[in-house]
């Protein structure tokens, strides 16, 4: 890997990704920030992770720029690709939330079968280390509790991110030690 691996939290080492995630996105009060978003990137499991996030950051220059704090691939790989402190537009459809929320990318897609356990696991990490940096425990959700047309499944504004496995693996990627 290329990347510069860095202390994105502490004891937390990532490799720094955000100099290929050019964002306009503003800067928010983490005093705020209540979630953890867990999504899916839908991207081909075999692709190079670096490619895809130059991709996934040229598709979301149309929102202002990389949707996601962090994004995690199959081998438990950790790429910091939003700063911790800026609203993302992950969860586009209630604005919100972005403000309130880190966002967790997992490259892949899990429709058909779970992340990986290396993947979950670094997920993890980042949960717990985000929780330790602010010394409270924050929410973890799948990306699709924002969904804001209940009564219509297939509406435009709900999503399946991040994929319809999630309540068989999302738990895993939530931190159970005391802080
Ligand atoms: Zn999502």
């Amino acid at each position: 890997m290329s990347l510069p691996l860095i202390e994105a939290l502490p004891g937390l080492r990532m490799y720094d990704a955000r100099p290929l995630c050019p964002s306009t996105h503003p800067t928010v009060d983490v005093g705020r920030k209540r979630y953890i978003v867990i999504h899916e990137s839908v991207t081909d499991p075999a692709a190079d992770p670096v490619a895809i996030i130059k991709a996934i950051s040229a598709y979301h220059q149309q929102y202002g720029g990389m949707g996601y704090n962090a994004i995690v691939d199959r081998e438990g790989n950790l790429f910091y690709v939003g700063d911790w402190n800026t609203s993302r537009a992950g969860a586009a459809q209630v604005p919100w939330a972005n403000e309130q929320s880190y966002h967790v990318c997992l490259l892949g897609r899990f429709d058909d079968a779970p992340p990986p356990l290396a993947q979950r696991i670094g997920a993890r990490l980042i949960c717990a280390h985000l929780d330790h940096a602010l010394g409270r425990r924050l929410v973890v959700v799948p990306h699709c509790v924002w969904n804001v047309d209940l009564a219509d499944p297939r509406s435009q504004w709900n999503t399946g991110c991040p994929g319809a496995t999630w309540p068989r693996w999302l738990g895993d990627v939530m931190p159970t030690s005391a802080l």
